[in-house]
């Protein structure tokens, strides 16, 4: 082949990137595009996509080549540069959601070439299949079954040259406001990755629930954006850790057979959801009263990510004890995630609000017992709760009626319900 563009969309990296390898293997002359796209919603993640572009772009030039970053309709401009160098083929990773699908569609009808690749997912979507009926799994532990059976592809080779043509202009990176704290890019990921690794992968399970201890990786939004590759962290081999990829896998075997997952019950149980828009500005201030509920919206708020245990007791409250429509809350963490994305963010959220892949639909999180035992001294209340730092661990989980919530007096009047 002479010249293949390798379209990056969400696989911000060039270690294990089939797409990429492929191309540096096959083409005399590699094109590596970005195509920043209005219809891609980047929610406040716009600063930590800057960091993986800038970092993906020195990557390349250490390899001779080059990121070119384009800002339009995705298909349009990468056909623009198409014609500009006349590539016959692009390469790029396949994806689930319904945007992708979509793109998919548009570029089958372009004069070009289109080749996807494996390397958003562990085990490509699709295919694994159940035996007998159906498309795809629809509850994990059978599907965690056959993934740990499932034959894995060789890592790509990390190309050493990147041969992009010379004079095609690289196009500035878009910025963003920063927000979170955490810096993006293949680079961070892997310094994060190893010493988290040495430090945290062994005792994973004992830290996995623990919202003070924050033992978790946080790896998260570098998977989101592809600067790590899922299929290199599976290979760490701790099992209770690499359960976690496979959850990340399994809801994107779901959304690539249900596309619609952010949009509709995936199991439709006719739940009567309330319209409280008071109700609704409190759980996303974090002013909610319940002290645990207001840890979690605020870690969030503060730092773009919370942790798994506070999503679900934040998640499980506003749909079960709010009963307020789960798609409100897809939005609010599709907003401040940084890593929002539609097939886990969905998935999840389907998953409480029992109208997803949970085995059982009706399961409740009591917020009270949620915290009393997984945050049994209150540190991780009084860390995002600042109004209540005072307060010994028998009281500090204890919810307050907030009769001034709008001016944040928290708590006021100081009794419990
Ligand atoms: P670790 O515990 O270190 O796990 C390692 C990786 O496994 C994570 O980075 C993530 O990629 C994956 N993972 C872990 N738990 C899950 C899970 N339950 N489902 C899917 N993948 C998982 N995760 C997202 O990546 N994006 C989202 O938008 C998102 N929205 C969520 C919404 C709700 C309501 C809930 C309950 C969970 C959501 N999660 C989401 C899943 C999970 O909370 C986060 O992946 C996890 O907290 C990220 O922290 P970590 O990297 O330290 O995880």
């Amino acid at each position: 082949m002479d010249t293949v563009i390798v379209l990056f969309t969400r696989d911000l990296r060039v270690r294990d990137h089939p797409a990429l390898a492929a191309a540096c293997a096959q083409a005399r002359r590699v094109v590596p595009l970005f195509v920043r796209d209005p219809a891609v919603p980047s929610g406040r993640r716009a600063a930590f996509l800057s960091d993986c572009l800038r970092d993906l772009r020195d990557s390349l030039r250490a390899r001779g080549g080059d990121l070119l970053v384009r800002q339009g309709d995705t298909v349009a401009e990468t056909m623009r540069l198409a014609r500009e160098t006349s590539a016959t083929a692009v390469f790029m990773s396949a994806d689930v959601s319904s945007l992708a699908r979509r793109r998919r569609e548009r570029f089958a009808r372009e004069p070009i070439e289109v080749r996807h690749f494996p390397g958003v997912t562990v085990v490509p979507p699709g295919l694994l299949r159940p035996s007998g009926d159906g498309d795809h799994y629809r509850v994990f532990t059978p599907y965690w079954r056959a993934w740990s059976q499932a034959p894995r592809r060789q890592a790509a080779q990390t190309p050493r040259a990147v041969p992009t043509p010379e004079g095609l202009p690289a196009g500035p990176i878009p910025r963003g406001v920063p927000y979170g704290g955490i810096k993006g890019g293949e680079t961070a990921a892997r310094e994060r990755m190893r010493a988290w690794t040495r430090r945290s992968l062994d005792d994973y399970a004992g830290l996995h629930d623990d919202l003070a201890g924050d033992g978790t990786s946080r790896l998260s939004p570098y998977l989101r954006f592809g600067c790590l590759s899922p299929l290199e962290l599976a290979g760490y081999g701790n099992e209770d850790f690499v359960r976690q990829l496979c959850w990340r896998d399994f809801h994107h075997q779901v959304a690539c057979a249900f596309p619609d997952l952010n949009r509709r019950d995936y199991r439709p149980r006719g739940t009567a959801w309330r319209s409280d828009k008071d109700a609704e500005q409190a759980w996303r201030e974090g002013m909610t009263g319940v002290p645990i509920v207001d840890a979690g919206m605020r870690q969030l708020l503060a730092e773009g990510w919370m942790h798994n245990r506070a999503r679900l007791i934040t998640a499980a409250y506003l749909v079960k004890h709010l009963r307020v429509d789960w798609r409100v809350g897809y939005e609010h963490f599709f907003e401040l995630l940084l890593d929002g994305d539609v097939a886990n963010n969905a998935g999840n959220w389907q998953w409480v609000a029992g109208t997803g892949n949970d085995t059982r639909p009706n399961r409740t999180f009591n917020p009270l017992r949620q915290a009393r035992r997984f945050d049994p001294e209150g540190e991780y209340v009084r860390r995002y709760v600042p109004e209540l730092a005072g307060l010994p661990a028998t009281l500090v989980h204890e919810p307050w009626l907030l009769t001034d919530g709008r001016t944040g007096a928290y708590p006021a009047p100081l009794t419990p319900l």
